[in-house]
């Protein structure tokens, strides 16, 4: 008699895009498929000759017991689930019963599990990037589970911060477990959390809904429904729900210059929460605590950090109850990122008050860093999970604050002091209009005040120099390099009220057409014309041998 065989399928979620193709040949190598009604309608085309067996919900034992019986007739036997078999699947199931039976590998029918794409996954991808950090799937359905054990899991997923992705969430008889995960969730997470509801993932009938962990009640959640459920710093994005790996502890993801070199990443002291530098803060503390306060009644076994750290708040407080909320506060917090922007006193403004330099020495503290530039800006670089308390310290100290990176900056030169005034407006209006702007690369318009041009607008990638009552314009300098050389002037006698006009135009068209990258000068000489202003070479007509640092 030929040797019988079972096949134990996830077959995904349930659209034959994602079916796996081992799955596939699985299924059709098979003499006999066995599974839940509604999972043998979702593969039935990818059937041939199989016979099909389907029964009801809850037959899973008779399902299992009848596979074996059939592969130990020497069949090959399919038995499907959806998603992935080993994950609420008949996996398990299957082993249990050849357990049962005495199965071993050496004697008894072979058995060869096919993974699929489980629900946390395929919801996943619908919602955007939500399980990019720690997580976990809990089960709703006590129908084989002490709800006990549940909310025990629910409660230990919710404090201790991971991504929890809830399966099989309400049924038609089972409708409090998911009104009693909600509340137990509330204790340890902030209302606003966001949370996917996606139903029948990648089928004819998908919904997918955004929404907050005090708001996900309002929407239908039923069997099919997959709860995805974010942690404290999961945020949602132009509907898209998204979980922050931690790259942005380390990196500064909107710049190409990272504030720690390669050789610097992996050293202790640029990772002040991992557990090598934690166990040198425990000891300190360790330390401390058993010196100074010999009266905390602290176990004769090693202390963990978080048992001193109630402890102490015991101390301070005086009140026990609440050391559980405390805890949980310190669940919540937002991750520290590193915030850049750049300050400056004004557009023609270069004086700091004193109230402006104490407010920087506050705001950037001892370790954050101050960088002055040639744009005369300071590029601040501050750790911190609040950059709005940063911004709004600094707005009310009248500082002038601008993002960093591939962005518009306005620089001015200081009118001689406030003296020569009339072209001030015009500078303030361009940074108003202009400022900040996100471009396909970095971008300095310069304006100067008479036709000294003494801070050099002529040098930046577009120099506006007030002349007579109006304007000159020069295009495309090269700034920087031993191939630098000034704008072209293109334009002479602007009238006042054209101007900004005119600059917008161009820079608008610049960000719509340029490649990545491109900056102006290289944009200009690749078009040959910008807003009808013919380009012209402007670099120097001798040869220069290339550098080796690039230029
Ligand atoms: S460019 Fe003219 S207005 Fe501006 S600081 Fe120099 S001299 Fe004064």
């Amino acid at each position: 008699m030929e040797k019988g065989k079972l096949y134990v399928v996830g077959f995904g979620p349930g659209s034959f895009d994602h079916i796996t193709a081992r799955a596939v040949e699985a299924l059709q190598e098979s003499d006999l498929i066995i599974g839940y009604k509604t999972y043998v309608d979702l593969i039935r085309g990818l059937l041939t000759k199989q016979t099909v067996v389907s029964t009801g919900m809850t037959e899973e034992v008779s399902r299992a017991q009848e596979a074996v019986k059939q592969a130990e007739l020497g069949k090959k036997v399919a038995v499907i689930s959806s998603g992935d078999s080993g994950v609420y699947g008949m996996a398990g199931l299957m082993y249990e019963v050849l357990i049962e039976k005495g199965w071993t590998e050496a004697t008894g029918v072979e058995i060869e599990v096919v993974p699929g794409i489980s629900a946390i996954n395929s919801c996943a991808s619908l919602l955007g990037a939500p399980i990019m950090h720690d997580s976990c799937t809990i089960s709703l359905s006590d129908h084989l589970t002490p709800w006990d054990l549940i909310a025990k899991r629910v409660e230990a997923a919710a404090q201790a911060d991971f991504v929890i992705a809830l399966y099989n969430p309400r049924s038609g008889r089972r409708t409090r477990q998911i009104v009693e995960t909600q509340r137990i969730l509330l204790k340890y997470r902030s209302p606003d959390t966001p949370v996917g509801l996606v139903k029948s993932a990648y089928r004819d009938r998908q919904s997918v809904i955004m929404t907050t962990l005090s708001e996900m009640l309002n929407h239908e959640i039923g069997m099919l429904t997959t709860v995805v459920i974010g942690n404290s710093s999961t945020f949602f994005y132009d509907n898209k729900m998204i979980t922050p790996r931690g790259y942005q502890r380390k990196y500064t993801l909107g710049s190409e210059k990272q504030p720690l070199k390669p050789h610097q990443r992996l050293r202790k002291e640029a990772e002040p929460w991992s557990l090598e530098s934690m166990s040198s803060i425990d000891e300190q503390i360790t330390t401390e605590v058993v010196e100074k306060a010999p009266t905390i009644d602290l176990p004769f076994q090693k202390v963990s950090s978080l048992d001193m750290a109630l402890q102490a708040l015991s101390m301070i407080d005086g009140d026990e109850e609440e050391l559980g909320e405390k805890a949980i506060t310190y669940v919540q917090q937002k991750i520290e990122s590193i915030f850049e922007l750049a300050v400056s006193p004004g557009v023609a403004n270069k004086q700091f008050t004193t109230k402006q330099m104490t407010t920087l020495v506050e705001v950037v503290g001892e370790k954050g860093t101050m960088e002055y530039t040639p744009n005369h800006q300071i590029v601040l670089r501050i750790p911190t999970s609040d950059p709005e308390t940063v911004t709004s310290k600094l707005s009310n100290a009248g500082f002038l604050l601008s993002p960093i990176g591939d962005v518009l900056t306005v620089k001015a030169c200081d009118f001689c002091d406030g003296e020569k005034t009339d072209a001030i407006p015009y500078a303030e209006e361009i940074q108003r209009t202009l400022g900040g702007l996100s471009l396909p690369k970095e971008l300095t318009v310069g304006i100067n005040g008479c036709g000294m041009a003494c801070y050099k607008a002529v040098m930046d990638d577009i120099g506006i120099v007030f002349r007579k009552g109006k304007f000159d314009l020069f295009l495309g300098a090269k700034p920087v390099g031993r191939t630098a050389h000034p704008g072209q002037p293109v334009a002479e006698g602007i009238p006042p009220e054209q101007i900004i006009d005119k600059v917008t135009a161009i820079i608008e068209e610049y960000k719509e057409k340029a490649h990545p990258n491109e900056r102006l000068f290289k944009y200009f000489k690749r078009v040959k014309e910008i807003q009808g202003y013919k380009y012209q070479d402007m670099a120097p007509k001798i040869e220069i041998e290339p550098a080796p640092c690039g230029d």
